[in-house]
């Protein structure tokens, strides 16, 4: 007997029941998380492929566990969605960059912090708003915080469309996460305010290997050149993807070869070493 039974109801099996039990109990765990400022950010560097230096840095989200692990963001991320609290999620995310960057500045590092929102919470919040009034609250310049989509959240074009114009409007730089992962059409590129497109690590984990990958990368670098936009790569962990990107006029790298995700303390003192003569 299988769980779905091919045009039946579907067979509810003790083994679901406990799933979503677990998921509950993950679920109001992660709410009192977001309520009792659990959360770590963590912070990568993104660098510029001509001169190595950090141009800026993405922020990710951490759920640490008593135990010292953490909870990765690919697991709770869908699990706020479900649950409706991806808005008060997201909303945490903007006020921690926006303190990180304060943070940032004092130490000298005056870098934009590229944050990330997930399709449904760019359908459900006011992103531009909440961007816009924490900006403001935090005295941060519009090109302080900026912000990553993927694909998904530009399907809806009815919202997508005047959301965009609003954050472009606002000066805030939006890059598309996941390049080349979606299944929409890329009419999209064509009107749509885009700052920079983030080819997928998909694509670039054999770039130095197999040459149909290195034909899409290519095709993809050559797309966002014609557009005006800027091209990023991520999980780039070789020198010799490095070396690829670099030769064939990738703008901006971010992966393990040059650093991984960390706490703000641990970051400034990256950056000061990085910056040591
Ligand atoms: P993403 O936006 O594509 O972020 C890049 C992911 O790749 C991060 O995983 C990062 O740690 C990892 N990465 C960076 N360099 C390398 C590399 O060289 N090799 C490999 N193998 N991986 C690398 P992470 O932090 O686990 O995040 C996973 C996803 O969760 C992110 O994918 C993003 O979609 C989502 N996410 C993370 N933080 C947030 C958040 O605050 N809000 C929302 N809505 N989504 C978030
Ligand atoms: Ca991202
Ligand atoms: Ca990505
Ligand atoms: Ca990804």
């Amino acid at each position: 007997r299988t769980d779905v039974e091919p045009d039946g109801p579907k067979v509810f099996e003790p083994a679901m029941a406990r799933h979503s039990v677990e998921r509950l109990t993950l679920a109001s765990r992660m709410r009192q998380a977001i309520e009792g400022g659990e959360l770590d950010m963590h912070f990568q560097p993104i660098v510029d492929a001509r001169t190595g230096a950090v141009c800026k840095l993405e922020a990710l989200a951490r759920w640490p566990q008593a135990d010292g692990s953490f909870i990765p963001p690919d697991v709770f991320i869908p699990l706020c969605e479900e649950t409706g609290l991806i808005v008060p999620l997201g909303q945490w995310v903007i006020e921690t960059a926006a303190r990180a960057r304060v943070a940032l500045v004092s130490h000298g590092f005056e870098l934009p912090i590229a944050i990330n929102i997930s399709a449904l919470q760019f359908q459900r919040a006011d992103v531009a708003a909440q961007l816009q009034a924490t900006a403001r609250a935090y005295g941060l310049a519009p090109d302080a915080l900026q912000v990553e989509l993927t694909e998904s959240s530009l399907m809806d074009r009815q919202h997508a469309v005047p959301t965009l114009k609003k954050l472009g409007i606002e000066g805030i730089h939006v890059s598309l996460d996941d390049f080349g992962t979606g299944f929409s059409n890329m009419a999209y590129l064509r009107d749509l305010p885009i700052d920079a497109l983030k080819i997928d690590r998909s694509f670039i984990v054999d770039i130095d290997a197999d040459e149909r990958a290195a034909s899409i990368c290519r095709s993809m670098i050559a797309l966002a050149r014609t557009l005006g936009m800027t091209v990023v790569a991520e999980g780039v962990e070789r020198e010799r993807q490095y070396a690829w990107l670099r030769e064939n006029g990738c703008d901006q790298l971010q992966g393990y070869y040059f650093a991984v995700p960390m706490p703000m303390a641990v970051l400034a003192a990256h950056l000061r070493d990085r910056a040591a003569p």
